[in-house]
């Protein structure tokens, strides 16, 4: 062991804790401490320590400032391969080591894809596409970013797409898992819906196939389910024929913003075109004083004759600009770099699409007030809000977890988020948010809107996704666990993630 990993592991052992806790504190750290140390001697070209380079590129992979630089993992590991991840989850089981994992680690909720004093498997490693011989179906890696998936030269060199995340540095792993709300979601419904197969590491080290015939249950529990279950190591997922795409981007004066959601409340209820999908966000920048609004649509046909959009073209608009595109590039445009300096917060919350424009109106008007409080925005840069439907075709699945199959009506998904930059402001921003979230949900609630669906890759920490699936599906979730993980290895050693 070089001198620096030494001293590394000397003032390891010597965390900061509450007296009461010392020794429960000790004893973990120690598991991970063996932990650290096995993996290094299994796996010594892909564990890395705080003093190695490959560990701080690492930490700088990730969307929230609060993950990249509050949270230090004692180690970090990537598996290159099924067996790789294999020995990994034996070395966590067997020394009762916390960890996280981290697929494109764009998670908001600290601590879902890095740990502080624990071990973080980070599966950037895992990043092949292979493509099947018919050209039907590929196998995709679970460490690889929706932007690799596009550019990937099996796909690209015959003109193939598959249905994934529309920001390219999303990861394959939490967008699947969670859902996936894509561009193709129109026509394909979500993400998850499209998986054919999962391969998934179980607590015990056995590797599973999770499909129609083999292990069902499991199957249907991984969409949606988050990573109570196992880690996934891959996915077999469709392919199409994907040409450039059509994206345009509006924005609108706030006057005519009445006539805009009720276009989009149409849109949603409508749902001609399978192939069009667009939302609304509304920002404002806390540094300016200012809000504007933008509203992105897409046709995945390319079809610019398409009449979907056309209401929207009636309304006076400003800065408008469109432009054919290939998904590669379309999922760059919509990229938030990770490890930008930004602490970010973000909660979700579902409406009924009929008769929403009032609520969302108000929802806008909540959003603008902000502005003019320089004593709640001091030290943020931008508070936004995002309206995105859900069409009927969407939802309408009944292969997920979600419990969204008897669900009629079209739906809007609703978000917002919050970017400051000082960690003096983040109780601040916590509290406040989830305050918001309260009154939003509320109002949602008092004017008979509110779906109980909390989307799980929107999530915020204090929220309940799981729960919102109703008490049937939360029921089967917990059953398919207890078959698959019986000793709660993903839920007990693994504490950061959003768990049933
Ligand atoms: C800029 C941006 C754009 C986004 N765009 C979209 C969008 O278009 N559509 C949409 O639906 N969502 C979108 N999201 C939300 C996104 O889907 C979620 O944040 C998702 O969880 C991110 O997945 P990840 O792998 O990047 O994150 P990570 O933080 O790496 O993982 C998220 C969670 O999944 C778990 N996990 C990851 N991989 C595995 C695995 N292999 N096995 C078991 N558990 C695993 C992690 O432990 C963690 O709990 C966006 C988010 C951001 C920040």
């Amino acid at each position: 062991m070089k001198l620096s990993q030494s001293y590394w592991f000397f003032i390891s052992i010597f965390p900061t804790v509450a007296l009461g806790g010392i020794q429960t504190a000790l004893q973990a750290t120690g598991g991970v401490i063996k932990g650290c140390l096995e993996l290094q001697r299994l796996l010594p070209s892909q564990t890395f320590f705080a003093d190695s380079p490959e560990y701080q590129t690492q930490q700088s992979h990730y969307w929230t400032s609060q993950q990249a630089t509050d949270i230090h993992p004692r180690c970090r590991v990537t598996p290159y391969s099924t067996d790789d991840l294999r020995s990994i989850v034996k070395v966590v089981g067997r020394h009762q080591a916390t960890f996280a994992t981290k697929s494109g680690g764009h998670s908001t909720v600290s601590g879902a894809s890095n740990i502080d004093d624990g071990i973080t498997v980070d599966l950037a490693g895992l990043n092949s596409t292979e493509l099947s011989v018919d050209d039907s179906s590929a196998w995709v890696g679970i460490g690889n970013t929706w932007f690799s998936v596009y550019r990937d030269p099996t796909l690209t060199s015959a003109g193939l797409s598959v249905t994934g995340a529309r920001a390219g540095t999303v990861g394959v792993g939490g967008f699947l898992l969670g859902g996936g709300f894509s561009w193709h979601s129109g026509r394909n419904g979500w993400a998850c819906d499209t998986v054919l197969d999962f391969e998934v590491v179980l607590a015990n080290g056995s590797v599973v196939s999770a499909n129609e015939n083999d292990n069902p249950d499991l199957f249907w529990a991984l969409k949606g389910g988050g990573s109570n279950f196992g880690i996934v190591t891959k996915v077999k997922i469709p392919v199409f024929k994907q040409d450039s795409m059509y994206m345009a981007t509006t924005s609108y004066e706030g006057n005519d913003l009445p006539d805009v959601l009720v276009a989009m409340e149409d849109f949603t209820a409508e749902a001609e075109d399978p192939d069009a999908g667009l939302f609304m966000t509304i920002a404002c920048d806390a540094k300016w004083g200012m809000c504007y609004n933008v509203m992105m649509f897409v046709n995945t046909a390319s079809n610019t004759s398409s009449s979907t959009f056309e209401p929207f073209e009636k309304i006076p608009s400003f800065e408008n600009g469109s432009e054919i595109m290939d998904m590669g590039d379309l999922s760059k445009m919509l990229s938030d770099q990770p490890g930008t300096k930004f602490r970010k917060e973000k909660f979700t919350l579902t409406f009924r699409n009929h008769r929403s424009v009032p609520l969302m109106l108000y929802l806008a008007s909540r959003i603008h007030h902000y502005v003019h409080d320089p004593a709640y925005l001091r030290g943020a840069r931008v508070i936004a809000i995002t309206f995105q439907p859900l069409t009927s075709r969407h939802i309408s699945s009944s292969g997920n977890a979600f419990g969204l199959d008897a669900e009629k009506e079209p739906l809007i998904l609703f978000s917002a988020e919050v970017h400051w930059e000082s960690s003096t402001r983040d109780q601040h921003f916590h509290d406040e948010f989830q305050s918001l979230e309260s009154l939003f949900r509320k109002e949602a609630e008092s004017s008979g809107l509110l779906h109980p669906f909390v989307y799980l890759n929107y999530a915020a920490s204090w929220q309940k996704p799981f729960e919102s699936y109703g008490d049937r599906n939360l029921k089967r979730l917990k059953d398919v666990r207890g078959r698959f993980d019986p000793d709660g290895v993903f839920t007990k050693l693994q504490p950061g993630s959003l768990h049933l």
